[in-house]
């Protein structure tokens, strides 16, 4: 039996950094899923694949040549950590992620994730799809002012440019079409702890995290 611990919310929420963290202190393995349909993003934004040609975008999820080696993201050889993060790739990916047959594409890749001793998986739909039997469930959120600061300062940080306003209204966006598809919208999984970030430290987030774990 190796141990799952789902961690969902809408986007920067806070879930990556807490995942992140969550893995390390208890030597787990990270996935971010995010990353993957980001990546798939990435890949038909440069090839210019049309968004309605739906059998073009599932074969990219498919054929997806990514690695991760420790924090660093490549797509075929290329290292595409910083290039993945950009807004409009983000955007792209939330489109996307809208087609059941891409989300199929991409399951079974998720699910190799889990390797002893243990992995904690961030996204959107860990603990009500990919992994409905993990262990701990984590539902994170925080208000969009909260968010739209933090993704300000990691777009900022990575050296791209951003202005809060059209942060805010990206990210309500987003938030939208993740809730409303109907392939595994964005809701908290059943039995899943809630817990709202907007005032806490990363590191208070994930104290409650591994204390849910441990009990
Ligand atoms: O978490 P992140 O912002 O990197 O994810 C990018 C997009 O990928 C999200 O807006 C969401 O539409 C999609 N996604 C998803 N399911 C996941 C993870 C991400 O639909 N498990």
């Amino acid at each position: 039996h190796i141990p799952v611990i789902a961690i969902d919310g809408p986007t920067a929420s806070g879930k990556g950094t807490v995942a992140q963290k969550v893995a390390q202190h208890l030597g787990f393995h990270y996935l971010d899923s995010g990353a993957l349909y980001r990546l798939t993003a990435l890949s038909v934004l440069r090839r210019n694949t049309p968004l309605d040609d739906e059998h073009a975008l599932a074969k990219a999820a498919e054929h997806l040549h990514c690695h991760f080696n420790g924090a660093h993201i490549f797509l075929a050889n290329e290292d595409v950590t910083n290039d993945i993060r950009a807004e409009e790739v983000g955007n792209m990916a939330s489109k996307i992620a809208a087609i059941p047959t891409v989300r199929q594409a991409l399951y079974g890749l998720q699910l190799s994730f889990r390797q002893p001793p243990g992995l904690v998986a961030d996204g959107r739909d860990m603990g009500t799809v990919i992994f409905p039997h993990a262990g701990l469930k984590v539902f994170l959120t925080a208000s969009v002012e909260a968010r739209a600061q933090r993704r300000y300062k990691q777009l900022i940080d990575k050296g791209f440019s951003a202005n809060m306003e059209d942060l805010s209204k990206d990210l309500t966006e987003r938030d939208a079409r993740d809730s409303n598809r109907s392939s595994a919208p964005l809701k908290a999984a059943e039995g899943a702890h809630l817990l709202d970030t907007s005032a806490m430290t990363a590191d208070q987030a994930v104290e409650q995290v591994l204390s849910w774990y441990a009990s």
